[in-house]
């Protein structure tokens, strides 16, 4: 069963099975501080790590355990290449758009590589390659539009043969170096105990039901006690200060995460396809937003969003691990994950 806020799921992902996540008591006074975050997902604990290092006095507090969002049920790609692909991104946001979300997003994978190795964290952090491939079906010019928008936006993105599993053929793959993976919730355990090393403070268990904005931010809970602060960072995913602007776009989906036993050699890599615009397997499947698989050293994860508004999981599991068993022979399925989400998320 779900605890009050672990909002994500039924069923247990892998990074919950293989690691606990960080409680602490809830908040049980009025408190103080510079800079209240709101949120323990990899979105909050970062601000609230990054902060304590510039020397603010950081209160962070979830309503439920750190990680206990989507951070703890992703599949943990830490990627510059983006789902929405850059040559969407550049129609939206121009060639210096697209170059400034290129950017970020390897500053990212950057500042997470540079806190692991300071901290020393044991989180199974690893460079390397993302193969971004075709499906039966796939458009070659869809990937060629994307290698240039991608090349144009300052990646080093390549265009390769093939994907490196075994007999897996497609008709055009683009090579992403540099993008990294990692097991989230062992990083956000170790952040949080930096943070609190620092002298920063960490309440989970402590719901946030008002934000009242002035010359000082207070943070109200549901059990009646106020922090008071000179900012507030809200990270909840799902905004709480704002219940029309955002929440009147948001779609539900659902995201299936599979992990199978692989018992052959391989290496190391992200793999994503388009099947988002593939003709054959949007027959086959109905609506595929993508696939993408990755390897952890204890298992293995492949999953796939969809826009659903219920019903049929079960069959969606099946026909998941039947679509994995051509691509990962002598796999044998070990664990599932339903995952609730509002974004869509990959
Ligand atoms: C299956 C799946 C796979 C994904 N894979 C990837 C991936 O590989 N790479 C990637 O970059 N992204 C991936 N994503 C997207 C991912 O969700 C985000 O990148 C990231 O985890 C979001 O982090 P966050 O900190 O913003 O939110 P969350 O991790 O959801 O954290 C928000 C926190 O706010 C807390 N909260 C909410 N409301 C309140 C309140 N009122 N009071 C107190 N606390 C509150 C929640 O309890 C939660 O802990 C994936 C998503 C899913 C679902």
């Amino acid at each position: 069963m779900e605890e009050a806020g672990e909002r994500a799921g039924e069923t247990i992902s892998l990074w919950e099975r293989t690691a606990t996540k960080f409680r602490s008591a809830p908040l049980s006074e009025n408190l103080t501080a510079d800079v209240c975050v709101v949120g323990a997902g990899i979105a909050g604990v970062t601000t609230a790590y990054l902060l304590t290092r510039e020397d603010r006095h950081v209160i962070l507090v979830d309503d439920g355990p750190v990680g206990g969002g989507m951070t703890g049920r992703t599949t943990a790609h830490l990627v510059s290449a983006l789902d929405d692909r850059y040559y969407e991104i550049e129609k939206i946001l121009g060639e210096e758009g697209a170059r400034l979300c290129a950017y970020s997003h390897t500053a990212a994978i950057d500042c997470i590589e540079a806190i692991v190795t300071e901290e020393k964290i044991e989180c199974d952090f690893e460079r390397l390659a993302g193969y971004l491939f075709l499906p039966s079906g796939g458009s070659v010019t869809e990937l060629r539009r994307e290698l240039d928008a991608a090349v144009r936006a300052g990646l080093g993105v390549e265009r390769v043969d093939r994907v490196p599993i075994g007999k897996f053929d497609t008709k055009g793959v683009l090579r992403f170096p540099r993008q990294a993976q990692f097991h989230p919730l062992k990083y956000l355990n170790a952040l949080s105990g930096a943070i609190i090393e620092s002298g920063g403070h960490i309440f989970t268990g402590t719901r946030v039901v008002k934000i009242k904005d002035g010359n000082r931010t207070s943070i109200e809970t549901s059990d009646g006690h106020t922090i008071t602060a000179r900012a507030a960072v809200v990270a909840t995913n799902c905004p709480i200060n704002d219940l029309l602007a955002i929440h009147s776009k948001q779609a539900p989906y659902v995201t299936y995460v599979i992990g199978l036993r692989v018992t052959c050699e391989l290496e190391h890599a992200l793999f994503w396809d388009t099947a988002q615009t593939a003709e054959n397997e949007k027959q086959v499947l109905g609506p595929v937003p993508y696939h993408y698989v990755r390897f952890a050293r204890v298992n293995c994860g492949r999953g796939r969003s969809q826009k659903r508004s219920g019903g049929r999981f079960r069959a969606t599991f099946l026909k998941i691990g039947a679509l994995g068993a051509p691509a990962l022979s002598d796999a044998g399925r070990d664990y599932r994950s339903l995952v609730r989400t509002g974004d869509g998320a990959g």
